[in-house]
This record gives structure tokens, sequence and C-alpha cells, in this order.
């Protein structure tokens, strides 16, 4: 008999796993969400696909991506060149940052040129660290510490030194000096991409095509998990379990399990922030309720938090330092991914 299995999360973890487990096992998905998709969902309004998180995907195998779109049937998937720029002092400069610092206004490039060249030697033991040892102070402070704060939401010295992986666009000396040669222009790991038409989602779609009917239940949240008898609750009953695959994040584990766990289990702390959570934020904000507001009124709704944050950069970064010894902990949480401030 096999053996019955709960998958905690829909998202694109949880409907991986069904699918490589066997749409045959005796098998549930439990979502909390409405949908399934998890960071992984799009909006479409007037027109426009808005994703959540995940707007491009790099495949690395090749495979995978061709399993997918055949179960796509219809989907246009098209691929994509991909131009980015940093908006920089008025104009804009090629990304990565750390390879075009030539574009930049003559005395900054000169500022990060010179500390490129007098960068501090040693063995760095964080990401941050590492930024300031193989680029310099000027490159890491004017782009790649704060750009790195507000997408990873963390103090970088808390990362490992090879925390982004192969995401992290490195240079050397030798790559930033070539790159100066007028024509040349350094690509990134993903300068290509696809791209389903239909957004995102079309991929969780793909992942949900081989999965029977009623496999996946969403709007079910996991309350607890009794380990003894081995029983989750959920919002709607309580089920058996033989095994438990989970794709929440760990500290939610531990605390479903009634695990004890230290701080030093800790999840990823990019949040998305859709229109609602943006609203439930500023209520509860009691320190910088108006310059919430104005960051907020930048972005449209479902919009990622890295692009509003960008938006409202200039006009809210500074603003929000002030009040920030009576923000609340929540407050001060919203604050920092919608503006970037540092928390204190
Ligand atoms: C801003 C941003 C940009 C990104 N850009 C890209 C990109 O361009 N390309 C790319 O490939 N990736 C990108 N990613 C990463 C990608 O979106 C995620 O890695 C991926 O979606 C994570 O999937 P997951 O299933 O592991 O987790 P999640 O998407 O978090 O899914 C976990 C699911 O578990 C559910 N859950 C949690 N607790 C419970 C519970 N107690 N009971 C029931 N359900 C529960 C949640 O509701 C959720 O649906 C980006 C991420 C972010 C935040």
């Amino acid at each position: 008999m096999s053996k019955k299995t709960i998958v905690i999360g829909a998202g694109m973890s949880g409907l991986s796993f069904a699918n490589w487990w066997g749409p045959g096992e005796d098998t549930i998905v439990l979502e909390a969400a409405d949908e399934p998709g998890g960071y992984c969902r799009t909006v479409v309004r007037d027109g426009f696909v808005w994703d959540y998180s995940g707007h491009f995907f790099h495949f690395k195998h090749a495979d995978i991506e061709a399993w997918l779109r055949a179960r796509m049937p219809g989907q246009e998937v098209r691929t994509i060149e991909k131009l980015s720029f940093i908006r920089y002092a008025g104009r804009d400069i090629d990304f990565p940052f750390q390879k075009h610092i030539h574009q930049l206004p003559h005395d900054e490039f000169l500022a990060c040129l010179v500390d490129l060249y007098f960068r501090p030697s040693g063995e760095a033991t964080s990401f941050l660290q590492m930024l300031y040892t193989r680029l310099g102070k000027s490159i890491t402070e004017k782009f790649l510490r704060p750009y790195n704060e507000k997408l990873y939401a963390t103090d970088l010295d808390a990362l490992d030194v090879d925390a982004m992986g192969r995401f992290f666009p490195h240079a050397d000396v030798a790559d930033i000096i070539a790159n100066m040669r007028p024509g040349a222009r350094s690509s990134s790991y993903n300068a290509t991409f696809t791209y389903p038409a239909g957004g995102a989602v079309q991929y969780v779609n793909a992942l949900l095509h081989d999965l029977p009917p009623g496999m996946v239940s969403c709007g079910e949240r996991v309350v607890g998990i009794d380990r003894a008898a081995r029983v989750v609750t959920t919002t709607k009953r309580t089920l058996p379990y033989d095994q438990i695959v989970s794709s929440a994040p760990l500290p939610a584990l531990a605390r479903m399990a009634g695990v004890a766990h230290a701080p030093v289990f800790t999840s990823n702390q990019v949040l998305v922030s859709t229109s609602a959570s943006i609203a439930r934020d500023r209520a509860a904000c009691t320190g910088c309720t108006s310059r919430i507001a104005r960051c907020a009124s930048t972005g449209s709704a479902s919009t990622t938090t890295s692009s509003r944050a960008s938006a409202c950069r200039s006009t809210s970064r500074s603003a929000c330092a002030p009040a920030r010894p009576s923000m609340s902990r929540r407050c001060a949480r919203a604050c920092w991914r919608i503006c970037g401030a540092s928390r204190s």
C-alpha cells in the first residue's frame, strides 16, 4: 500500500514534488492560500500581466523546461533578450553596475576606480565583506550594498560569501577594465530567458496539468502537526499521514510541529507587497504612516517590493529615517521593505 503523503504548500516546490512523487500516489497538497502558485502567481489587469515574483525563468536543465512546455498547450513562450539598466544619477547604467562604472558621471567613475584599485585585502567571511574586498568601497556603497539590502531585506553581513551563488555577477579588475573598451557590453548569466505570454503562472498551470482533481486543496492551512499521533490538523479537518513534505518556511514548520528552534533557523526575508498588505502595514504603522502612504502611491498593486522601493527610493528613503525610533517592529519592517530604510 502506498504511503499517505501530505505536502505543505502548492508553490513551485510543493507542486514539483507532487509531480515527481507521482500523481498516482496517495498524496494531498495542502495550500493555505486560495489559489496555488505561492510566490509564482500572476495577476492580469487591464490587459497587462503582472507577476508576484518569478518574472522570468532560466532553466538549468533543458529537459525540465521541455517537460513543462509540453504541458502548456497553446501557450506562446517567448525568448526574450534581457535589457536591464540601473537608473543612477539621472542616467541609465547598464547592468551589472560593477562592470559599467565607466558609464557613471566622471567623478563617481574615478571614485569607483580608485577604490577598486585600493580595495581592502583579506579573506571575506560574509557577503558584505566579499563586496568590499572584491570591488572596493565606492562600487559597494553606491549600488551593490543598498540594492542587495533592499532585495534580501537583511544585513548583508549575515549572509554567506556565496549566498547568491551563480546569480551574482562577479567581476574582477580585468573584467571591469576590459569592459571599458568602446563597444564592449557585458552580459550576465541570464542574457536571454523564456517567458510565457500568459505570465509565470503558466508554469504553475503546467505543474497542475497531470495532477488528479482534488489532489491540491487550496484555502486549507496546516496549523498543527502531531508527530506522535502522525496527524495533521488543518483549518478544515484532521488528516493522518505517513510522511510530510513541507515547502513552508522552516520556522513555520517548526512551530506547526511544536519543535523548539533557535533563531539561527531563518527564512528568506524577501517580501512581496500587494495593495492589501500595504494597507495592512499602513494600518499597523504608528510612526511613518504618511511616508508609507507616499511610497505605496508610487507603486501599483501587485508590483514587487523591489520595483516599488526603487520607484520611491529618492523621495522617501531619507524621509523614513527620522521616524524610525517611534516605529513598531512591524512598521519598521514595512518601511524597510517599501523604502529600503535601515531597520533600527
Ligand atoms: C521578488 C522576487 C523575485 C523573484 N524572481 C524570480 C525570477 O525572476 N525567476 C525565478 O525563477 N524565481 C524568482 N523568484 C523566486 C521564486 O519566486 C521562488 O523561489 C519560488 O516561487 C518559491 O517557490 P516555493 O514553492 O519554494 O515557495 P512558495 O512560493 O513560498 O510556496 C510555499 C507555499 O506554501 C504555502 N504555505 C506556507 N505555509 C503553509 C501552511 N501552514 N499550510 C499550507 N500552506 C502553506 C504558501 O501559501 C505558499 O503557497 C523570485 C522571488 C521573489 C520574492
